[in-house]
């Protein structure tokens, strides 16, 4: 018997709600939690079981402890947004519930990226008994248990790692964006980091591009260099690791879009006093941009995303490739999102699935390549995400 509070109705809230209810044996009670109930309601009504509903302001802690403490769940599954991470962990301690995100967290006024803030919970955690799993999307989360799978099946250390995101879906609008937009623009325009020779080195945003050719029939695309948190918490975790990059796909047409934006200010952080009223231009960009959630329905094409690793096996020279290929269309079919949704949602199901069955489960706060990757990837394999491994596939990154 295991219940579950997910917190945030947005796109991700709803695949998260929709792969959880499909799985009656392990989550046996869900209660979907967010600013606005309302939401909630529409995502509870798309479902085949009942599901509970509630309002929450999820800064505040103690409205989230009050709660958690009329509901008793045994695990949070956060995927409001990064700016509640700490408050959601704070009650989370407060009422003796176990902890699990998708996206670290990140003060409002500076785009940081930075584990550090949760890291600093270690203890808080392990002293309580409970478990904050952080970063079980799909990158972060499918992207460091793919590196933590070839690093147990496929080397005896890695030295080079890139990965690779690849969005070859087409929703039809000139320009929007994939997930909550203000997370995905503040990510996009951040300086560039890239590991190398033990520490990050800084570069400007989409300033390394290459091609690169999907398997199958997803295509060739333009891949941009660009900071992504997974690679703080990989390379700690594997210091093998001499060199890591993240790298995303961008269409011409989005990338000039978001060069006007950011050269108009529409893009800032910083609020501007407007006919007196402080309004925070990406804020207000946001409420201009397509609901990511409402993308579903026109998003055709599909995502390929995966980790390509160089490094040493039995004394030689070896590379593998790991990647999962998702259909925005078939997602759409099935819970009524599009695969970005998808792929972060049934992550953070399958990491719930993890703790709740006690396969993970352990006191204090861990990235999500510190656990065994072995019964994640079958899960992946059972619920949405099947992956594939090609060894020596014969292409170099920059
Ligand atoms: P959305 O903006 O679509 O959804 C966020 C939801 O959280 C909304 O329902 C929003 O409410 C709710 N929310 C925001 N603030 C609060 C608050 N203070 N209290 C309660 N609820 C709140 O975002 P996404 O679904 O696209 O993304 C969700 C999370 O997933 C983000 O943290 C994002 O960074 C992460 N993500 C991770 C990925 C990965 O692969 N690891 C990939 C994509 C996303 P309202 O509707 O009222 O605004």
């Amino acid at each position: 018997m295991s219940k579950v509070l997910i917190i945030g109705a947005g796109g991700v809230g709803g695949v998260v709600t929709h792969k959880c209810a499909q799985l009656t044996d392990v989550f046996t009670e869900i209660i979907l939690a967010s600013r606005n109930e309302e939401k909630c309601k529409k995502i509870a009504a798309q479902l085949p079981r009942a599901i509970k509903t509630a309002q929450v302001d999820a800064d505040k802690v103690p409205e989230l402890v009050a709660l958690l403490e009329k509901e008793k769940p045994e695990l949070v599954i956060n995927v409001a947004l990064p700016y509640q991470d700490l408050t959601i962990m704070d009650a989370c301690l407060e009422a003796g519930v176990h902890y699990l995100d998708t996206a670290n967290y990140e003060p409002l006024d500076t785009a940081k990226f930075e584990y550090k803030w949760q890291w600093a919970y270690q203890d808080k955690f392990q002293q309580a008994g409970l478990m904050a799993l952080l970063g079980s999307g799909f990158d972060p989360g499918a992207t460091n248990v793919f590196t933590a799978y070839l690093n147990k099946h496929y080397f005896d250390e890695i030295h080079y790692l890139d990965i690779i995101d690849v969005n070859g879906g087409d929703h039809g609008y000139p320009f929007a964006t994939n997930f909550n937009p203000e997370i995905n623009i503040r990510e996009v325009t951040a300086e560039c980091r890239h590991w190398e020779d033990g520490k990050f080195v800084e570069t400007p945003a989409m300033s390394v591009k290459q091609q690169f050719n999907c398997p199958e029939d997803v295509g060739s695309y333009n891949i941009y260099r660009m900071y992504h948190e997974e690679l703080e918490s990989l390379t700690k975790h594997l210091p093998s690791i001499k060199k890591a990059q993240f790298w995303m796909s961008f269409g011409d047409n989005y990338l000039k879009h978001l060069e006007v934006l950011g050269n108009v200010g529409m893009t800032g952080i910083e609020p501007v006093e407007f006919q007196g009223q402080k309004i925070v231009p990406i804020q207000f960009l946001k409420q201009l941009l397509p609901d990511p959630s409402t993308l579903g329905p026109r998003t055709v094409g599909k995502t390929c995303i995966g980790v390509h690793a160089r490094g040493i096996k039995d004394g030689k020279e070896h590379s593998a490739y790991i990647y999962n290929i998702c259909d925005h269309q078939a997602c759409y079919n099935e819970v009524q999102s599009q695969a970005i949704s998808y792929t972060t949602g049934v992550p953070a199901m399958i990491g719930a699935k993890m703790i709740l069955e006690g396969k993970w489960k352990q006191a204090g706060v861990f990235n999500i390549e510190q656990m065994d990757p072995d019964p994640f990837m079958e899960d992946m394999n059972k619920y949405g995400l099947p992956w594939k491994v090609i060894e020596n596939p014969g292409f170099e990154l920059i």
